[in-house]
């Protein structure tokens, strides 16, 4: 069989062996409700408090300050929702353009019932601007969203700079940070941040569980009402294996904050420079220093991201594309869109995202595999010339 060679982690991690070790037994031994009144049900209850435990100490919180949820979107639903409940009185929300669909489509949404949304712009970098920023905040603002870095190209936005900006004016702040959650130390004891998001399965943890983080203190509405769980901010039994798996997810992660910013920078760094150096016509997307060390967009001109990603698959090469085809027709990605990326080199944007189990001699094959690949496809477009290349330049 192929091997595969996976290099889409933006999109979603292998679960961690030990990892899945430590979820097992609550599937079929420890399958209590923690709620319960005996102690076969009781026994979980004091292992939920210890994976609770383990994330917030990713994260430099206190363990009540984590509610855990079903995934990253229903976090992000819930925090705005929450600082809309909380302030009835305001009506506006700050975020950007090229936030996660988990809060843009709900913007939207919210915009339709009569709140006005801010979607402040970004550089060709992918960088906010501060000043613009700052203008944006109102007395009417009820909350501000900002990832903390793009699931698309790794760019960080300086959601601690932000956050204190936002305080300082009572308005609250919730940060997006499932991408950079086990990619960058974060301590939420050092910042201003009101809310945060995370996923477990961006951080080798299991699909379906997520979590919010509310600083103590910050007015919280729950969004799911129903049982008394999560100290009756998050309603519905809890998820009990995944949640101790996530407990592990965060341990593990914290250990390999330092691989993330050496090895895999590195790999990564390899990766972008070797293509760069052999490919004619194509860029990076994105700030190259403000940002993830596992990620990278680069654009190859002239072809369409969808064929890059065929022909990769043959070779078991697994990575996402910055379009999406829609109704027949190829869209650039709205983030791509919202750094003006020409039309052209839009479409034959590619995103490779790394993690700890990436090798060396896999990075090797793909530096390998994609000149060729990006030179048969160039043979077929009626678009391209060798000339382009200067012509463009
Ligand atoms: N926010 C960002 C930045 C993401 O990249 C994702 C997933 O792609 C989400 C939110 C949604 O997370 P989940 O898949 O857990 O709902």
């Amino acid at each position: 069989m192929m091997k595969t060679i996976y290099l889409d982690n933006n999109a979603t991690t292998q679960v961690a062996p030990e990892v899945v070790e430590v979820m097992l037994p609550y599937f079929h031994e420890l399958y209590g409700n923690p709620s319960s009144m005996h102690s076969f049900g009781g026994q979980v209850a004091g292992k939920v408090r210890e994976a609770r435990e383990k994330v917030a100490d990713l994260i430099g919180a206190s363990p009540e300050e984590i509610i855990f949820t079903s995934c990253g979107t229903e976090s992000d639903n819930t925090a705005i929702l929450s600082a809309l409940a909380a302030h009835l009185e305001k009506r506006h929300i700050v975020t950007s353009r090229v936030e996660h669909p988990a809060i843009k489509v709900l913007c939207s949404h919210l915009s339709k019932k009569g709140y006005r949304i801010t979607e402040l712009p970004v550089n060709g970098d992918g960088l906010l601007d501060m000043d613009q920023y700052e203008r944006s905040l109102t007395p009417d603002t009820a909350v501000v969203s900002l990832m903390w870095a793009n699931n698309e190209t790794g760019v960080f936005f300086p959601v601690e700079k932000a956050a204190k900006m936002a305080r300082e004016r009572g308005i609250l702040f919730h940060s997006d940070a499932v991408q950079a959650v086990g990619k960058i130390p974060i301590s939420m004891m050092i910042n201003d941040i009101d809310m945060l998001s995370l996923s477990g399965h961006k951080i080798h943890g299991p699909k379906g569980i997520g979590i919010l983080y509310v600083r103590k203190g910050t007015k919280f509405s729950p969004f799911l009402v129903g049982g008394h769980q999560e100290k009756n901010r998050r309603g519905g039994t809890e998820n009990i294996p995944s949640i101790i798996g996530l407990g592990k997810a965060c341990e593990v992660a914290k250990l390999n904050l330092s691989t993330e910013n050496t090895t895999v920078r590195r790999l990564r760094d390899r990766l972008e420079n070797e293509i760069l150096a052999r490919v004619p016509e194509c860029r990076i997307n994105g700030d190259r220093v403000n940002r993830l060390p596992n990620t990278t967009n680069i654009s190859f001109g002239f072809v369409e991201g969808e064929s890059i990603l065929l022909m990769m698959d043959e070779y078991g090469i697994c990575a996402s594309s910055g379009s999406a085809c829609t109704s027949g027709s190829l869209q650039p990605s709205h983030v791509l869109r919202a750094m003006g990326v020409p039309f052209t080199m839009a479409h034959g944007s590619i995103r490779f995202s790394l993690s700890v189990y990436s090798r060396e001699e896999e990075i090797d094959f793909v530096i390998a595999k994609i000149p060729p690949i990006i030179g048969r496809l160039r043979e077929l477009s009626p678009f391209w010339k060798p000339d382009n290349q200067r012509a463009m330049s």
